[in-house]
């Protein structure tokens, strides 16, 4: 640990590179550099957890609270699908007036009438879920699983080190938890990506101990599909707006240190929304070998001012820019082939995000 905290920290930033970078060849020698076209759809903005870095959510009785209805969820879906989108990915603030049922029913209603993969519910949410409904967090997942749910994001990880949960997230899933709800979603075979945010006033040795809990729960289970890591957006965060802002080349320098440590964590999303199109070019010969979602909606980055907008034909020109063939995904990875492209594809305007 010594040894990676040394290297992280002094060593010259391209040689960090060049180690990073030797991780990703010897994984993806094809030199092909992935996108997924989705669609974000914050459920609820109504949440009780008062993360110390969120610009995001509204406490209950704000005016400014919502929870969208079935129809006007489906309604999203059915845009997305026409501009090309594969997956949503739906998570939604901590909301205490939504019982279990609600969420079942929308699960099994856009699989019956607007069938597309649903990447949903971080682990904070499942741990949310978990207490309010009294129900254990593999039961829980079992059930979002039987309703519908395909895949499970890494939101919520942050910096998985509880010292720095206290400081930010007090009442959100604590570390352990997280981690232990990432592992029963993996032995109930559901797949989950995996994050970490950045820049909350943690120590660089704290990020790798992040990174070590990732690689040795990933050790245990496999069930890690990607690993996306991007800086804190301080701005009209309610606790954190004097955070300094981090920048290019400390976003480089970690990207860089997690794909050297994540060996075992097949993908590495470049943040390109949170960091602009030229540092998420950069980021792919950095370790990154995706160019993350081309979203059609994001709620969250975009709350604290930090929105990238871009065409999939500017994305896939980003990525032949920086050297690398481009290709669009699926959620698990496996390409989608040209044929099955949507016709509107170069017409589409979008936003981003990790
Ligand atoms: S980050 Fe999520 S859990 Fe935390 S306050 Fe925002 S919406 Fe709630």
């Amino acid at each position: 640990m010594r040894d990676l905290l040394d290297f992280y920290a002094n060593a010259p930033l391209l040689e960090l590179g060049a180690a990073a970078d030797q991780v990703r060849r010897a994984k993806h020698p094809d030199d092909i550099v992935t996108f997924i076209v989705d669609r974000n759809i914050n459920y609820t903005n109504v949440c009780v957890a008062d993360c110390g870095f969120c610009a995001f959510y509204r406490r209950p009785k704000h005016g400014e609270g919502y929870t969208l209805s079935y129809e006007e969820i489906g309604a999203k879906i059915d845009e997305a699908k026409q501009l090309g989108a594969v997956q949503i990915l739906m998570q939604g603030g901590h909301n205490p007036y939504i019982p279990f049922e609600w969420y079942l029913e929308l699960l099994r209603y856009i699989k019956k009438y607007h069938p597309i993969h649903i990447h949903g519910f971080s682990p904070s949410e499942v741990d949310f879920f978990s207490k309010v409904f009294r129900m254990d967090a593999r039961e829980i997942i079992r059930e979002l699983m039987k309703a519908g749910l395909d895949s499970i994001p890494g939101g919520g990880g942050e910096i998985l080190v509880q010292r720095v949960r206290d400081l930010v997230a007090r009442k959100k899933a604590g570390a352990d938890r997280w981690l232990e709800i990432m592992e029963i979603a993996h032995e109930e075979g559901m797949k989950t990506s995996v994050t970490m945010m950045y820049g909350l006033g943690e120590t660089l040795a704290e990020r790798l101990e992040h990174l070590q809990r990732v690689r040795d729960l990933q050790a245990r289970t496999n069930g890690f599909t990607a690993f996306i890591c991007w800086p804190l957006q301080p701005e009209n965060t309610p606790m954190m707006s004097n955070q300094p802002k981090t920048d290019a080349i400390e976003y480089l320098r970690t990207v860089a240190i997690s794909r050297i440590v994540l060996d075992n964590v097949p993908n590495l999303q470049a943040s390109w929304v949170t960091m602009g199109m030229k540092v998420g070019q950069l980021a792919l010969r950095f370790g990154c070998n995706d160019f993350g979602s081309l979203m059609i909606e994001e709620n969250v980055v975009s709350a604290a001012n930090t929105t990238y907008r871009t065409t999939t034909a500017e994305m896939e020109r980003l990525i032949r820019d920086a050297g690398f063939r481009p290709a669009r995904r699926r959620q698990d990875y496996s390409i989608i082939p040209l044929d099955d492209h949507s016709p509107l594809q170069n017409h589409d305007l979008v936003s981003a995000s990790a």
